[in-house]
């Protein structure tokens, strides 16, 4: 597989990846109180691997530079991305340090409590990615988002000659430095809020964008959820807005990074398909895995995009 891959493009990902663990009960606990939950589910998560699982599962050369802590998970997650294909040599491993993870509560009506255990996701550093920087260099594309320590993707960033994709999530205040280092920035519409100091929607989508452009970055993208995405490049400085397919939605987590991940290997793979038609593809795959349960189970892997012009 690896000498297959040598001459295929390559997708980098600089990121997390966590366990979730997640209980289902009528209601959240209040606190203090023991609550009788119904169901309890462990699964593979982490903005970063769920990312690279999405390339990977829509035929991307993925490689994932991460930590993993030295607990039962490490060697679990890295079987599991090898499984589906993603390139694991630099999921490096730290000492006394747990895997990040994810203790999610969701309540019958919808609600959820999450505490996150960053564990070896906070460890990911500048000389892990110095020690990846030929990787790291050459990526077609490279992918970062805002789990692991933001130094550490600014240094791939800054390394990087491709295309750079930040997916400023989660959401957090000053990434102005990072800004002008990308190629591609996508936020849903609260990450965009947070960027823009506004609250974000569909009707004010186009000066929210004029807004992440001037930033820096020479190509913007707003995922809208049932309403598809938004974007607008330097280039144009044209809003386009791209819906997606109307489905029953069973569960939208990690909907964004599998439009991320889409998104990273229709870019690669289909370099003569105009903007517009790659941004509708990766919509289309989101919109996919919203009508199935769970995050990365919920990313299909036979996707043939492009079945219809959007
Ligand atoms: P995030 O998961 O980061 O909050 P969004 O909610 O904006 O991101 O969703 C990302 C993409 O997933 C959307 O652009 C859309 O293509 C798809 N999507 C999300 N929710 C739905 C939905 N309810 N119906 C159809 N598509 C959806």
């Amino acid at each position: 597989m690896q000498s297959e891959n040598k001459f295929k493009s390559k997708i980098v990902v600089v990121g997390s990846c966590s366990i979730d663990f997640t209980t289902y009960s009528a209601r959240l606990p209040t606190p203090g109180e023991t609550l009788i939950g119904k169901k309890f589910t462990t699964s593979f998560g982490g903005k970063g691997a769920n990312q690279s699982v999405a390339a990977a599962k829509t035929g991307g050369n993925v490689y994932i530079i991460c930590r993993v802590g030295d607990d039962q998970w490490a060697e679990k997650y890295k079987e599991h991305l090898k499984h589906v294909g993603v390139d694991v040599t630099n999921a490096y491993v730290t000492k006394n340090t747990t895997t990040g993870i994810a203790q999610i509560t969701v309540a019958d009506n919808g609600e959820n409590q999450i505490v996150i255990v960053p564990g070896a996701n906070e460890h990911l550093s500048k000389s892990d990615v110095d020690y990846a920087k030929e990787l790291i260099k050459k990526a077609d594309v490279l992918i970062g988002q805002l789990e692991t320590p933001y130094e550490t993707t600014l240094e791939a960033f800054k390394l990087n000659d491709g295309i750079k994709l930040l997916n400023a999530a989660p959401a957090r205040a000053h990434i102005e430095t990072i800004l002008p280092y990308c190629t591609i920035l996508c936020v849903n519409e609260p990450e965009a809020s947070q960027i823009v100091n506004f609250d974000v929607n569909v009707s004010n989508i186009k000066s929210a964008l004029e807004i992440l452009l001037q930033s820096g970055c020479k190509m913007a993208i707003i995922t809208l959820g049932a309403k598809g995405a938004a974007y607008s490049s330097k280039n144009t400085g044209e809003c386009i807005h791209v819906s997606s397919n109307k489905v029953a939605a069973v569960d939208t987590t990690g909907a964004g990074d599998a439009f991320v991940g889409a998104l990273a290997s229709l870019l690669v793979n289909f370099k003569n398909q105009p903007f517009h038609q790659l941004i509708g593809a990766a919509c289309e795959y989101a919109t996919l895995t919203v009508t199935l349960e769970g995050t990365q189970t919920s990313y299909p892997e036979k996707y043939i995009p492009f079945t219809k012009q959007y």
